[in-house]
């Protein structure tokens, strides 16, 4: 693509992966920078056929889907911002597919705009907090040469990340209201008169929990069901490191650590009347959080724990029968005191 200097550059950020996490981060920080950020489509049936059909078949479907996004973008864009990301603490690790992502498609694809791949890797001796800011400095240049532009590029940038931060996880005081129902979190549930409210904690990799198109639209159908949700994404840290004190071992995976201490957390408090916990085929990560969530749950099962597996070939029929059940199963479990057991169902 040739870039013509009289317009502003524009920078395509694939909507998927870490872009649930980071978004205001990234669009911050290129928008002061002067440049167009365009971000790709919500994921569709085009968008996951074309990802399907490109990315190697033992990927991760979410990272499927990222090739479907960056294929949505390829010709829009001067260049595509992945960044390969190692983790965000020195102890604690991502998963190794961000870090290799640009690469892969690079080599895979290769007429794709020119890729910001900066990496960023708390664990790595030179990878401090002073280095992140040299490399968005670096980075930078490309769009801006005004060194303080830059630098007030990042500070916005940070800023921002922070306040996503803040309005995403609540604190504990937040939480208590909720479990006590005195606050709606999200959405609204829809219940009829006679129809007991249910308070459900659904738990999985923010890119699931927020693409309605991945997750087949599990919110919407749970709120459709008179159920008040919460998210892993939205609880407290604290109570999350509190609940991997416990552990014998050590969780690296960062976000599975969130995953795993959020059901930890309400197998223990018994402040929801279920769980549904949202894993990805193929994926790493999920699996060891996957089989201790359940290990927990079978040694006291009075909170029931809905695991669903998600792949390319997740048919919205058989989730939605999942659920259904589930949410008519707490519903008798209330009323008559049955105790029910992890389900795992690869839908
Ligand atoms: S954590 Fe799992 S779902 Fe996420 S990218 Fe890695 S392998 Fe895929």
């Amino acid at each position: 693509m040739i870039k013509n200097p009289e317009r502003k550059l524009r920078v395509g950020i694939p909507r998927a992966l870490l872009y649930y996490k980071f978004s205001d981060l990234w669009i911050t920080f290129f928008e002061q920078l002067g440049a167009e950020v365009i971000i790709s489509p919500e994921t569709t049936k085009k968008i996951k056929d074309v990802a399907v059909r490109l990315a190697p078949d033992e990927d991760c479907y979410s990272t499927k889907l990222y090739f479907g996004h960056v294929m949505a973008l390829k010709d829009k864009v001067d260049y595509l911002f992945i960044p390969r990301f190692g983790g965000r603490k020195k102890k604690y690790v991502g998963c190794p597919k961000f870090i290799g992502l640009a690469e892969v498609l690079r080599s895979m694809i290769p007429d794709l705009p020119e890729i910001l791949m900066p990496h960023y890797n708390r664990g790595m001796d030179k990878h401090t907090r002073i280095g992140l800011l040299v490399r968005a400095f670096r980075l930078g240049k490309i769009f801006r040469n005004n060194p303080f532009v830059r630098i007030r590029a990042i500070s916005k940038a940070f800023k921002a990340q922070k306040l996503h931060n803040k309005s995403m996880i609540i604190d504990e005081k937040t939480l208590q209201k909720w479990e006590n129902s005195e606050v709606i979190l999200n959405d609204f549930p829809i219940y009829t008169e006679n129809e007991r409210q249910l308070k459900i904690v659904l738990v999985g990799h923010s890119y699931v929990l927020n693409d309605p198109f991945s997750s087949l639209s599990i919110r919407s159908l749970l709120q459709g069901y008179g159920v008040d949700i919460i998210t892993s994404e939205q609880i407290p840290r604290k109570l999350i490191e509190k609940q991997m004190a416990k552990l014998e071992y050590d969780i690296y995976f960062d976000f599975e650590r969130e995953i795993l201490g959020t059901i930890m957390h309400f197998i223990e408090s018994k402040t929801v009347d279920g769980i549904i916990h949202l894993l990805i085929f193929s994926c790493g990560p999920d699996s060891i959080a996957g089989e201790i969530a359940a290990r927990y749950s079978k040694r006291d099962p009075t909170i029931p724990l809905l695991q669903l597996v998600f792949d390319e070939l997740t048919g919205e029929a058989g989730m939605r029968t999942r659920i259904e059940a589930f949410v008519d199963m707490l519903r008798r479990s209330i009323d008559e005191q049955v105790i029910f057991l992890t389900t795992q169902a690869h839908i």
